[in-house]
This record gives structure tokens, C-alpha cells and sequence, in this order.
């Protein structure tokens, strides 16, 4: 393994993890109910996706 030849001051680390951040998750809104869920993916609360229901509750 390569071993660094010389120490990186403070301010090159701080610098170069600038833009280590975790970024918040992206959400939208449904179109059916108006919670917030993942883009691009069912909604978790309704069974909704692209206007239509893709999972409809078990009836018993
Ligand atoms: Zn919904």
C-alpha cells in the first residue's frame, strides 16, 4: 500500500471533504393522496403510481 510522503494540512482535508455531505433524500408528493414518497416509485401509502392503482389491499 502506498504510504504519503507528506502530512496534508488542515485546511487540503477540510477542503477535499467539502463535498462529502450527505445530501437530503429527494422526495415528491403524490398525485393521489399528497404525501410525501420517493420518486419514481409507488406510492407506500395508497397503491398509487402514475395515476393508477398498482397494489390494492387484500380484501378479507
Ligand atoms: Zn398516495
Amino acid at each position: 500500500m502506498a504510504v504519503p510522503r507528506n502530512r496534508h494540512s488542515n485546511a487540503r482535508k477540510n477542503t477535499k471533504r467539502a463535498h462529502d455531505a450527505k445530501k437530503p433524500k429527494a422526495l415528491s408528493s403524490c398525485t393521489n393522496c399528497g404525501k410525501m414518497r420517493l420518486p419514481h416509485r409507488m406510492c407506500s401509502f395508497c397503491g398509487f403510481y402514475s395515476g393508477r392503482a398498482v397494489v390494492t389491499e387484500e380484501q378479507e
